[in-house]
């Protein structure tokens, strides 16, 4: 077997066998190995304890409580992980072991592991590589299959996360998941709320940051576990939005689920946040007696449900900030006749920082709706964004500041200061002045009286 293991890893497995110890490459860099992709993530386990681990590498660190040490190489972004064999345990809370217990054996520690594919095993003597499989797990790989290890039910029973990583590892490598354990996905989806918002969080921004997030939502709705999650954008599918004349071609939630499957940006709080754009819709459904459907106001209604969501998942500030403008402002207009105070309120509202993305998330509406991907208001709108931001926004981007206000007019710091640069801006910002350092000077020493210091 010709595989692509770096000599660190080699080297490392050596070094355990030199002190007599069982090691074996585990989890997902078998898998990925196997399946000939790069591999980010070294997971070795072994038969040493975490302190026989920490004698052999001595460098290495013992970080938490279940015996995994973490060991620094240069030229890896992630430590390699060694970990102690483990065994069965008993769950009683569907989310974490009520004890770890050392195991015996490398078939009981893949055995407690999610699904097959993930209970690979590799072990090296010099140049011959074995592959460790007591699950078939070569054969789901081969035939692109997600399926858990033993009994589903029980497994997602003692880990409800495993129910999101179903869904996530599927979504990342392409895989099908195999009946029975998309059954066992199905039964049990409510015990997902037992699991800490962070962690859902975490694995829904995995789904979302994969190219092919669209199918690993699909995935999630099938699976009901959206319902748990994402309850209101469950709410959207078999919205109608047509009407006479209009070009909507799908309901609100088929509509939203198109659009994250158009939508360019790597990002994933704007791959959210194109998911769930229109989720106040259902809200706000008006039919007219002519047939006329009408959503007034959905965006608001929408960021009220982004907030509570962002909130509800355990967003960071950050990201909460960037997901409710995006949704706040995405029925922004693009309209030839706007002027450019309006297109600079515009930036200002959604922030500079978030421009690129919010027309992606347009981008992402228009071809989910049907409609092109662009037309000539967008690229007219577009090409006055850079226009617009290459002329002053505020007053920190004035070319004089406080400092030559007090030099000039020979006043101390004071909000006097900011009064004067306020209304050089004015002036600035309705073309009556250019931005020019010597102009605005000058300016400033004529017409500033005495009333004004
Ligand atoms: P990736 O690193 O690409 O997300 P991975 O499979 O390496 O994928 P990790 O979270 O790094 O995932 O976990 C490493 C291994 O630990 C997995 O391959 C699996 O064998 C096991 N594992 C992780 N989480 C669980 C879990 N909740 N239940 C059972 N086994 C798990
Ligand atoms: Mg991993």
């Amino acid at each position: 077997m010709n595989l692509n293991i770096p000599d660190e890893v080699k080297g490392l497995l050596s070094k355990f066998k030199s002190e007599g110890f069982g090691i074996y490459i585990v989890g997902g860099a078998v898998r990925d190995l196997l399946m000939g992709k790069i591999v980010y993530d070294w997971d070795f386990t072994t038969n040493a304890t975490p302190d026989e681990i920490l004698k052999v590498l001595p460098e290495g660190f013992y970080d938490n409580k279940f015996g995994t040490v973490g060991f620094v190489v240069d030229g890896f972004d992630k430590p390699f992980e060694i970990t102690t064999y483990r065994t069965e345990y008993g769950y009683s809370d569907n989310r974490r072991p009520d004890k770890v217990v050392w195991g015996e054996t490398l078939e009981n520690d893949l055995k407690r592991r999610d699904f097959t594919i993930n209970s690979l095993a590799l072990s090296v003597h010099g140049s011959q590589i074995t592959v460790h499989d007591f699950f078939d797990g070569q054969k789901d790989l081969k035939n692109k299959t997600l399926k858990a290890v033993g009994d589903p039910n029980e497994r997602f029973q003692e880990d409800a996360l495993r129910m999101l990583r179903a869904v996530r590892i599927a979504g990342e490598l392409n895989f099908e998941i195999e009946a029975n354990t998309f059954e066992a996905i199905k039964t049990n989806a409510s015990l997902i709320n037992k699991i800490a918002k962070e962690r859902i969080k975490d694995e829904l921004f995995k789904i979302l940051k994969n190219e092919n997030a669209y199918s690993g939502i699909v995935h999630l709705k099938e699976s009901g576990l959206m319902q748990e999650i994402l309850p209101e954008l469950v709410k959207c599918f078999g919205v109608d939005q047509k009407s006479p004349n209009r070009h909507h071609i799908y309901d609100v939630g088929t509509h939203l689920l198109m659009s994250l499957k158009f939508c360019k940006s790597k990002d994933p709080v704007t791959k959210f946040a194109t998911l769930i754009h229109d989720i106040g819709k259902p809200q706000t459904y008006r039919k007219s007696t002519e047939g006329f459907i009408t959503f007034y106001n959905h965006e608001m209604v929408s960021t009220k449900i982004a907030k509570n969501i962002a909130d509800r998942l355990r967003f960071s500030n950050a990201e909460k900030d960037k997901f409710i403008k995006l949704v706040r402002f995405h029925q922004f207009t693009v309209d030839e006749r706007q002027t450019d105070s309006a297109i600079r309120r515009f930036i200002r509202n959604v922030g500079i920082e978030n421009i690129e993305d919010m027309l992606n998330l347009r981008v992402a509406d228009r071809l989910g709706g049907g409609a092109k991907e662009t037309s000539w208001r967008l690229e007219e709108f577009k090409k006055r964004l850079i226009v617009v931001q290459k002329q002053p926004f505020s007053i920190k981007d004035l070319k004089i500041n406080g400092k030559d206000v007090m030099e000039i007019l020979g006043i101390p710091s004071g909000p006097k200061v900011g009064e004067v640069l306020e209304k050089i801006f004015e002036k600035v910002e309705n073309k009556m002045l250019p931005n020019e350092r010597e102009i605005l000077v000058d300016f400033l020493s004529k017409n500033f009286v005495e009333n004004d210091k």
